[in-house]
């Protein structure tokens, strides 16, 4: 049997993930791949089993800003799960990746009836109402050095590896900062040794140290996911 690396796909009993397996199919995720249109309906749920993807809004003077960070705890599709077809925001991949994908017609019909993987997907939804607050809160109270460290720790979690391949240009745009700033404070973090920098990716050395300078936000939403995983 198939065990996925997606957690939430990994938290299904066993019998409905052999009913739902048949109904899968693995794909490979492009960079600036666009998994959800705003106001365009959703053709597939997908599982993500490696790489990272972001949630984004958007107004026509400032153009998309992240709102949301989904990797391997995660899914696109929730709208279906609440019974509406279109998605209000873009779901866009930031890195190369994996997902399983599973198409709306089918993924409606698990979400219709008292499935395991309906149950999920709500607690799903709860999970990242609580990261989508603390967001708000997080990006309206705390230094620029701790929303970095966050950030970064979030994407570590999502990717379950130490290598984050995006650019500072991408980690702006979810902070809703300038790049330089992203940079400034990235170059820090390589001066005190917890990260090196390559080409296109950060690889982070020292996660204990870059936890010690993390406000507490990290912490709270992070337990939300794991509470996911622990049922
Ligand atoms: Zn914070």
């Amino acid at each position: 049997m198939i065990i996925p690396r997606n957690l939430l796909l990994a938290s299904l009993p066993t019998t409905e993930w052999i009913e739902l397996q048949p109904l899968l199919e693995h794909v490979q995720l492009r960079k600036r791949q666009v998994l959800e249109e705003p106001r365009t309906g959703i053709q597939y749920v997908y599982f993500i089993e490696h790489g990272l993807a972001a949630v984004q809004a958007r107004t026509q003077a400032e153009g998309p800003h992240g709102v949301g960070l989904l990797g391997r705890f995660s899914m696109t599709g929730l709208p279906l799960v609440l019974g509406t077809e279109r998605s209000p925001l873009r779901v866009v991949v930031q890195t190369g990746g994996e997902a399983y994908r599973l198409k709306a017609s089918d993924a409606e019909a698990f979400f219709k009836h008292d499935t395991a993987l309906r149950r999920l997907a709500l607690r799903y939804i709860q999970v990242r109402m609580v990261h989508a607050a603390h967001l708000a809160l997080c990006n309206a109270r705390h230094p620029v050095e701790h929303r970095v460290r966050r950030w970064l720790l979030l994407a570590l979690e999502l990717l379950g590896e130490d290598e984050i391949c995006v650019s500072h240009a991408t980690i702006a745009g979810h902070l809703g900062m300038r790049r330089p700033s992203v940079s400034e404070h990235v170059k820090r973090l390589e001066k005190a040794g917890l990260v090196s920098q390559g080409v296109a990716c950060i690889t982070v050395h020292n996660r204990t140290e870059l936890e010690l300078g993390v406000c507490e936000c990290h912490r709270l939403v992070w337990a939300e996911y794991r509470r996911l995983q622990n049922g």
